[in-house]
């Protein structure tokens, strides 16, 4: 960047931490190489800001775990004061103009650790991975949503790994459990998600997907490519482009990506579907059993970073690391298998 005025004086706005925008003013949140652009929607107090402040930036600490950056060098979020519901944050929409972004309608009243343990926020931000691939095939992106909210929060110190699967395998059951349209395809079903309140069937199929596909990717054999790495290269290459994508266009990209014939394959699979898939020969693939109505971590590790798990790996079994954040603790990695 040549030091121009303008460039000097939009430094000094940056500095500033506030930023002049068409449409307002954002207060810019900077989180390791990207900035959240907070556009604050309703009356809060000054300690309701920080508070608020410091909850984006344990959710972007988290969602950071992905891959090792947020999905987007600038994420907009909207903040809509929304009183009075019992939750910090009642409900949440992404907002596909850019800066793409989320607006979260939230309770400024609630703890911060409220907040923090809410997985709306993991959920949402999880979905700037991807483009938006049109409402025929929103299962596609509502799957992987709904499969990172899960692995994040474990990443995060949130959940341990027991927990994690444990939601997983509870949303894949309510999935199973949402049986009324078996007359229609997971494609004919999408796009009547709303009309038909079908959303369970359609979003744990979509995380039953992703969590297939990345079985399949660490068959592949060579210890690094995993759903994380994909989306890492998609995000390099493809993500900030204007071009729009449907969902078989995302998948053949991540097949692409991967070198192989995984994702498209499956895609069609999936939204030939009239059911959810079995979900058991999957988890049991990851390392987890299901014991009555509980699961079982019977080989720890699966929802670890790449690189963590390498890590993990090459200090032998019983070896502990330190979480990236304040909320988590040790974990115990290698034999330590977790029991009810
Ligand atoms: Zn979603």
């Amino acid at each position: 960047m040549t030091a121009t005025p303008r460039t000097a004086l939009l430094a000094t706005l940056l500095l500033a931490g506030t930023m002049a925008n068409a449409d307002g003013h954002y207060d810019e949140l900077s989180i390791s190489g990207g900035v959240m652009l907070i556009d604050w929607r309703g009356g809060f107090s000054n300690d309701q800001r920080a508070k608020l402040r410091a909850w984006l930036e344990a959710v972007g600490g988290a969602v950071m775990l992905l891959h090792g950056a947020l999905p987007r060098e600038r994420i907009r979020i909207e903040l809509t004061d929304y009183r009075g519901t019992g939750s910090p944050v009642p409900f949440a929409r992404i907002r596909r103009t850019e800066p793409q972004g989320v607006e979260f309608f939230i309770d400024p009243t609630q703890p911060l650790d409220a907040f923090v343990t809410d997985w709306t926020a993991y959920h949402e931000l999880s979905h700037l991975f991807i483009p938006y691939p049109g409402d025929a095939d929103v299962w596609f992106s509502e799957g992987m949503a709904s499969y990172y909210q899960n692995v994040l929060q474990y990443r995060a110190g949130l959940l341990t790994e027991r927990e994690a699967w444990q939601k997983l395998y509870e949303g894949f059951e309510r999935g199973r459990s949402d049986d009324r349209h078996d007359h229609l395809t997971l494609a004919q079903l999408t796009p009547r998600m709303y009309r038909k309140r079908a959303f369970m069937r359609v979003y744990w199929s979509g995380a039953l997907y992703f969590l297939e596909a990345d079985i399949k990717l660490r068959e592949l054999g060579d210890g690094r490519t995993s759903l994380d790495s994909i989306l890492r290269e998609f995000g390099a290459c493809c993500l900030e482009s204007r071009r729009r994508w449907t969902g078989p266009e995302i998948a053949a990209e991540f097949d692409r990506i991967a070198g192989a014939d995984v994702f498209l394959p499956l895609y069609r699979r999936y939204e030939a579907s009239t059911a959810i898939p079995d979900f058991r020969p999957h988890l049991a693939a990851a390392g987890v059993e299901v014991r009555g109505e509980r699961v079982v971590v019977a080989e720890p590790g699966f929802l670890e970073s790449a690189e963590t798990r390498m890590n993990a790996y090459a200090a032998g079994p019983g070896n502990h690391y330190e979480n990236p954040l304040s909320y988590g603790s040790n974990k115990p990695l290698g034999n330590a298998t977790e029991l009810p």
